[in-house]
């Protein structure tokens, strides 16, 4: 599933072709299909993600909520040039000059901002790991709030009410480079390792927002090229599918172990 820094990206080429642009014919999901008809003439006026969601608000109040869950995704293309693709098209927003087409995804939603505020999946959620008014100190302090601090490292980060937008590639990448072991809780952990977690939570997901999805830091990124290494072959992370693998830090091999029914992957020496 991609985690919030691919769907910040794909909001960021929506944004490009929609903001501010009048929007002149739509196609909704058979049951929202009477939204067409009020959706088309209105403006868009900012598409922003929350987490994993993202979130098309158009100048009449109105917002196309989207969650691409497993195999949704957006193209962005000239007007009327479809993708080839054998996906299903649930959503076209057409501008004069552009369009952006939402494939296979199911959990689509057209809702006002009463609606908007009381959405069962949005008002759930922690906050966004790519808001970029959240501090590394408000991040520490939310680590060791109550009903977080006693839960294991492995657990929190995969639940978007503690952060929204971290999954499974940025949980393994963001405990190795805080070199932190994913069976820790916050409770046992210094103030210390709780800040240096915070800080290293932010910085791996701005990376990989900047970056277009490598977690690995540009000096790690260029030796493992030289090296030969492809982008396949996991120059992106530092451990995250890399098992049996040498650790860049210490030489040790990548281990991988199950974490909530999902694989986390780590240095068992740097996160001993
Ligand atoms: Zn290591």
């Amino acid at each position: 599933m991609p985690e919030g820094p691919e769907i910040r990206i794909a909001a960021d080429r929506i944004a490009r072709v929609l903001e501010g642009e009048r929007v002149e014919e739509v196609l909704m999901p058979a049951a929202l299909r009477r939204f067409e008809a009020r959706l088309e003439g209105a403006t868009v006026t900012q598409v922003d993600t929350h987490g994993k969601a993202m979130l098309t608000r158009f100048d009449n109040g109105l917002t196309l909520y989207s969650h691409n869950q497993l195999y949704g995704r957006w193209y962005v293309r000239a007007r009327g040039d479809l993708p080839r693709t054998g996906r299903i098209l649930r959503v076209a927003l057409h501008t004069a000059s552009s369009s952006a087409l939402l494939y296979s995804a199911t959990d689509i939603d057209v809702l006002d901002a009463k609606q908007l505020e009381a959405h069962a999946f949005l008002s759930r959620l922690g906050p966004d790991i790519l808001d970029s008014e959240l501090t590394g100190q408000a991040l520490a302090a939310r680590l060791n709030e109550p009903q977080f601090r006693g839960r294991s490292l492995a657990s929190l980060y995969l639940d978007q009410s503690f952060v929204a937008g971290i999954g499974n590639y940025l949980r393994s990448e963001i405990l190795h480079f805080a070199r932190l072991d994913h069976r820790r809780r916050p409770r046992d952990m210094s103030q210390t390792e709780r800040q240096r977690l915070a800080r290293q939570t932010l910085a791996v997901a701005r990376r990989s927002y900047r970056t277009r999805g490598i977690t690995n830091p540009p000096g790690r990124v260029r030796t493992r090229k030289a090296a030969g290494d492809t982008r396949r072959g996991s120059y992106r992370f530092a451990v995250f599918a890399r098992e049996g693998q040498p650790c860049d830090l210490c030489g040790a091999n990548i281990r991988r172990a199950d974490a909530g029914s999902r694989r986390v992957y780590f240095c068992p020496e740097c996160q001993a």
